[in-house]
């Protein structure tokens, strides 16, 4: 049994007032390590010592801030073997998934932002030999970076590698259910020389401890990742005291598939948009869209290879499909399948609880469903489900499909696939998204803006967005002369 830390003030301590809360692994049902259920007491010691912190590290030079933080993606990717083990007990996702991504992207995270903080310019603005202006981009000061259970280190870095390389000091909180590769992050952050209170991770419940970051008045600034009711709270609460918000929240993404695409290479990375970490990952197209001459076909082969796919211990290499993230997560998705069937829909495979024999047998393992049958204005075609469901549904025109994929209160991604060059501008254009991916999905570059429109959320990470954010622009004017 791991017992977790919390990291604060560069030393690993226990919550004040020593309660802890089980770490369960979910490909087993079993509890494995305790994690810290701190409140408010632990967050106002992290943000005393990130205060204490900051003077000194926000007049850092942007090389200085760049040594570290690339020091520490170093090492990262020194440790990705025993990380991305750990992400996967924790997390239940294939480790081949957190080899191969999640870990990988913790590690660009934080060589992105140790590069972005040495480019990082502002701008000035001549006026014809009587004045200059010229912006300042100063630190916020003490920040909160909340992040949720289905890309763990994935998503905690991406907000904590630009807010240090921009200067501020970091109060920080994974999500209590995958708590385990942030407490590894703590130790690293300490061999790399991230000095003492730079960066803190406090652990605990979202209600508690997440609660007590939003709250304190120290807190000058809140990047959250998370659901949208989540969102709604701290945006209710954080609004009033004029803190600095960006929200990254939920998604029902479309994906539009035209009969003129790349059959063969819509048809795999459709697969793996439908089901890629159980479907658990925000830009997962969980609406597909196929236009009717290609329909019959597509239900076919695209149920056939979802059939295909192995569901098992997350830990062996053929896996495809690991264990969704807990049990009241499990319990959720099913319930979203009931829903479905009595709308009227047609589950067409999975759907349905998977046992596995042996280590696995009480983890929490889900077929792929594939459901059709439904209008796009039904509940299980209109809420977020987030895991592995998704449902196809034909369509007979471009208007008809602009009117199903924007009839949702969210907006975060859309994928098309088409051949028409016109065509994939003209949809991309008229998509209420944030993100369009056409004849692809998550090909990231990190430089782009990155969030959603509607309900999906406030502000846009990514890029130097995330150091516009986690900075406050300040105007200085000067006249000539008289
Ligand atoms: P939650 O909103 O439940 O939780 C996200 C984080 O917020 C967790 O660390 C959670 O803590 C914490 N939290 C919960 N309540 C509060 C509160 N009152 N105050 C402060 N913090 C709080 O989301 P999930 O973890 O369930 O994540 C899934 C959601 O995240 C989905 O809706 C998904 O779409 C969205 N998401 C969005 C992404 C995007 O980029 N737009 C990317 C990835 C996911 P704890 O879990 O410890 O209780």
């Amino acid at each position: 049994m791991t017992e977790i830390s919390n990291y604060i003030g560069g030393e690993m301590s226990a919550p004040s007032d020593g309660a802890f809360i089980d770490d369960i692994d979910p490909s087993t049902g079993q509890v494995y390590a305790s994690v810290p259920d701190s409140g408010e007491e632990d967050v106002t010691k992290a943000v005393d010592s990130a205060e204490r912190a900051f003077a000194k590290w926000s007049s850092s030079s942007p090389e200085f801030r760049h040594d570290v933080l690339m020091k520490l993606s170093g090492l990262i990717e020194r440790d990705l073997e025993k990380l991305a083990t750990a992400e996967c007990v924790d997390n239940g996702k294939p480790l081949t998934l957190a080899k191969a991504v999640d870990i990988p992207r913790a590690v660009s995270n934080f060589k992105f932002y140790a590069t972005a903080a040495m480019h990082f310019a502002s701008e000035s603005h001549s006026n014809a030999g009587q004045s200059v202006n010229y912006t300042l981009r100063q630190p916020i000061g003490v920040v909160g970076c909340i992040s949720p259970w289905n890309l763990p280190l994935y998503l905690f870095t991406w907000k904590i590698a630009p807010a240090l390389a921009a200067g501020n000091c970091v109060v920080a909180k994974p999500s209590e259910i995958t708590p385990m590769t942030a407490f590894l992050l703590s130790e690293l952050a300490s061999e790399a020389g991230v000095p003492a209170g730079v960066l803190n991770i406090v652990h605990g419940t979202g209600p508690k401890a997440g609660a007590s970051i939003v709250r304190h008045p120290g807190i000058k600034a809140i990047s959250f990742t998370g659901g949208t009711k989540t969102g709604e709270w701290i945006a209710s609460e954080a609004g009033p005291k004029f803190k600095k918000l960006s929200l990254e929240l939920g998604g029902k993404n479309p994906n539009i598939i035209f009969a003129d695409c790349d059959y063969d290479e819509m048809l795999e990375t459709t697969v793996r948009s439908s089901f890629a970490n159980q479907g658990q990952i925000c830009l997962c197209g969980s609406r597909v869209f196929v236009e009717r001459p290609i329909y019959d076909r597509f239900r076919e082969d695209f149920v056939k290879r979802v059939r295909s796919l192995k569901v098992g211990d997350p830990l062996e290499a053929e896996t495809n499909v690991g264990a969704v993230v807990s049990e009241a997560h499990m319990q959720k998705v099913l319930s979203y399948v009931e829903l479905a069937k009595q709308e009227g829909g047609a589950v067409l495979c999975g759907g349905e609880q998977v046992r596995i024999e042996g280590r696995c047998e009480g983890g929490y393992f889900l077929a792929p469903a594939v459901i059709e049958g439904l209008s796009h204005d039904c509940r299980t075609n209109q809420e977020e489900i987030f895991g592995p469901v998704v449902t196809i549904m034909p369509f007979d025109s471009e208007e008809e499909v602009l009117e199903y994929a924007n009839s949702v209160r969210y907006g975060l991604s859309a994928t098309v696939w088409t051949g028409e060059l016109a065509r994939a501008h003209r949809v991309a254009e008229r998509l209420e998204s944030g993100i369009v991916w056409v004849n692809c999905w998550l090909l990231r570059d990190l430089r782009t803006p990155f969030g959603g429109v509607k309900d999906s959320g406030m502000g846009r990470e990514g890029g130097f967005e995330a150091l516009r954010f986690f900075t406050e622009e300040k105007n200085v004017c000067i006249k000539y002369g008289p």
